[in-house]
């Protein structure tokens, strides 16, 4: 047997930080080395980069992953492989178990000689996974919703300022606007309300986190607020019925920032909005808002609402051109060089990162994070080559495949353990509903078919049924950071 550093691991069933963990840290670089090796790179990053071993006890190696697709994708793919690996290394490995990080969700064990683990997967499988689970401590707890009726809002990101915000073409205007209205002082408000739209990681949410800095530290009593948390509190005051008191709240604040407004939904909900908004507004007080279209979009909202909301200044972000690019990766670069000495990335290389990935800036950060990951790992200098294997699947395919709808139907499917049929069908148990409404989401967005034709394909439903999943999902995704992992990867799979 074969001990990793010469020392007796403890066997301590409780001791997530004891013996165990440390003693097996550097045979489990070597399995995950191993794996890289074997697997390629893309097969690697995809999967493996977020599998951590968090304890050995009693022969089973507990592994955690952050999501929960990742789980299932590892325990119906590589469970065996990832055993075997790791036996190779400390014999005395039998099982593996993979967890999910952060919610003591139950873990399939999967040991020596035992049959392929069972690919049902996904969050609905889990719900009827037969086989043994066994409970695993929570790693760290979920982060708790602040209380009923608090209006402290959502946190502002320290990184977020205006002064690392990178400015261009395509984002000057909404630059320009932001600092004016979060200098603004004195009485009546500047453009109100401020609307910024964009597509996905353009830097709406940045920016409005500048808006936040910048005006708090005016002394400005400022509350940023994403849609789903102005949903939640408001929901819940009126649960606690203590409506009253957050409307007067609300209503006591310099300047209201509401990020991704397009996921404000629901009749009383949409109602208490358009009157927070125009009370704020006849007020004098500044509203600022950044949603993913235009006003005159947000079909939830009633006319009056998006009225009003476009009644101010509407500023596009446009998509980041390359010289925006290579501003901001150099700047994220240079950022992580202040942390990270040794992290040197040619000017070419970055150059060609910038004009590689096109999309946005959450891709661009993305890279960085790759590059930097593949520099610590490898010890050695980023190269042109290693960039681009490290980076390809974040590069737009220049020419997308073409994705059917029956593809989509069958991996979803597969994924969520139920039958093609059964998402056709008119079952509407939720072990059917959600992939369903996943499939039609990813139909709409992977393919160019109409939603009247999408609805035909999905067993003869009507246009509205596939928007309402579409909306249903695009909200569910800008809330549920593991739905939207899994869906993005879904998505991967399909595009692959
Ligand atoms: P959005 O809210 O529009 O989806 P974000 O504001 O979250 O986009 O931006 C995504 C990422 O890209 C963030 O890390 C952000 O800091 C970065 N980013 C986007 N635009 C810029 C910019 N002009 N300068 C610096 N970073 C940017
Ligand atoms: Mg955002």
């Amino acid at each position: 047997m074969m001990r990793v550093d010469g020392t007796v691991a403890s066997d301590d069933e409780g001791g997530r930080n004891g013996g165990g963990t440390m003693d097996y840290g550097s045979a489990w670089a070597r399995v995950k080395r191993r794996l890289r090796a074997e697997l390629g790179e893309d097969v690697f990053a995809s999967w493996f980069a977020r599998l951590e071993l968090e304890a050995v006890a009693g022969g089973t190696a507990r592994l955690t992953v952050p999501t929960r697709f990742l789980k299932s994708w590892i325990e119906s793919h590589y469970l065996d492989r990832v055993l075997n690996t790791f036996k190779a290394e400390v014999e005395e490995i039998a099982r593996i178990e993979v967890g999910v990080r952060g919610t003591g969700a139950p873990v399939r064990t999967v040991a020596t000689g035992a049959p392929k683990a069972n690919p049902a997967s996904g969050p609905l499988a889990r719900l009827h996974a037969a086989g043994t689970p066994v409970s695993v401590p929570a790693i760290a707890p979920e982060p708790r919703p602040a209380e009923s009726g608090d209006l402290s809002g959502t946190p502002l990101d320290a990184r977020l300022t205006f002064s690392s915000f990178v400015i261009g073409r395509s984002n000057a205007l909404a630059h320009a606007a932001a600092e004016r209205v979060a200098a603004h002082q004195g009485e009546g408000a500047l453009y109100n309300p401020l609307y910024l739209h964009a597509g996905v990681g353009l830097g709406k949410t940045h920016l409005l986190h500048g808006i936040g800095h910048a005006a708090r530290e005016a002394g400005r009593r400022v509350i940023y607020l994403t849609a789903d948390r102005f949903m939640y509190g408001f929901v819940n005051a009126l649960k606690t019925q203590s409506a009253l008191a957050y409307k007067e709240r609300l209503r006591g604040i310099d300047l209201l920032i509401l990020d991704d407004v397009q996921f404000i939904q629901g009749k009383s909900i949409q109602a208490e909005f358009g009157h927070t908004i125009n009370a704020l507004i006849d007020a004098g007080r500044q509203v600022v808002v950044a949603s993913d279209r235009p006003p005159t979009e947000l079909e939830a909202l009633d006319e009056r609402v998006r009225s009003r909301l476009g009644g101010g200044l509407v500023v596009e972000i446009t998509a980041l051109d390359e010289a925006l690019r290579v501003s901001i990766l150099s700047a994220r670069l240079a950022a992580v060089r202040a942390s990270h000495p040794g992290f040197d990335v040619s000017p070419q290389v970055a150059t060609y990162v910038a004009r590689a990935i096109t999309a946005n800036g959450r891709d661009l950060e993305g890279a960085v994070n790759r590059l930097l990951a593949h520099a610590t790992l490898t010890g050695t200098a980023v190269t042109m080559e290693t960039a681009e294997s490290a980076i390809r699947d974040l590069v737009k395919n220049r020419e997308p495949k073409r994705i059917k709808i029956e593809d989509i139907q069958k991996l979803v499917a597969s994924r969520y353990n139920v039958s093609r049929s059964d998402i056709l069908s008119e079952r509407r148990t939720a072990a059917v509903v959600k992939p369903r409404q996943i499939a039609m989401y990813l139909s709409k967005v992977l393919t160019l078919r109409s939603l009247p034709e999408i609805g035909r394909r999905f067993g003869g439903r009507d246009h509205t049924t596939v928007l309402h999943a579409v909306r249903k999902i695009e909200k569910q995704i800008g809330e549920d950071s593991v739905l939207g992992d899994e869906v993005e990867l879904l998505k991967r799979m399909l595009q692959d």
